[in-house]
């Protein structure tokens, strides 16, 4: 097979440096990574956490004392800062423009980042897994028929995903490398 063919599309690499980035979460919820993408280049990324300077839910070993997760309060709201917002967020903390671009979550985003998504002026998004029911589906679906956003789900190949892992667990760039980088189908 020819070795270009053994490349992440464009849309996994930027879903795997979202997964990557959700790796930094501070959250006990759940972790969730963004990046925002303009000509195929990053322009931000972010993972959801407390605001910058407090405390970190996973530090502290909750979120709200007795409360385990951010979700996990029906009246608090949740300490976190989203993924989507973070990245937005460093984006306007450095001056950098996220007009026209897309944004890669692991997540879907919810109504709220959506909104601020749409505001910040980016066109597009790629997730990973589903988040938003009942309502929050009527009211994506009215941005969308707007035409203000495009939603679409995506994922990381098997094949992709191996390669990775392997380039994850091993040190790649030797001259003799301990794993094969080949191809492989599993
Ligand atoms: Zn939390
Ligand atoms: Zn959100």
């Amino acid at each position: 097979m020819d070795k270009t063919d053994q490349r992440p599309t464009w849309d996994e690499y930027f879903l795997m440096i979202a997964k990557l980035a959700a790796t930094r979460s501070t959250c006990l919820a759940f972790p969730v990574g963004a990046v925002i993408v303009k000509n195929k280049q990053v322009v931000a990324t972010g993972y959801n956490g407390s605001p910058s300077g407090s405390a970190h839910c996973t530090t502290q070993g909750f979120c709200y004392p007795g409360l385990d997760s951010c979700d996990a309060s029906k009246t608090m709201p949740s300490r976190a800062v989203h993924a989507e917002a973070n990245a937005i967020a460093q984006a306007a903390k450095h001056g950098i423009s996220t007009d026209g671009g897309s944004i890669y979550v692991t997540l879907e985003p919810c109504i709220s980042c959506l909104k601020l998504i749409i505001s910040a002026g980016i066109r597009e998004v790629f997730y990973e897994t589903s988040f938003n029911v009942g309502d929050s589906i009527l009211v994506r679906d009215s941005f969308i028929k707007e035409r203000l956003i495009e939603l679409k789900q995506i994922e990381v190949s098997k094949h992709t995903f191996n390669r990775s892992a392997s380039f994850l667990l091993n040190c790649v760039s030797t001259k003799n490398p301990s794993i094969s980088l080949e191809f492989k189908d599993v």
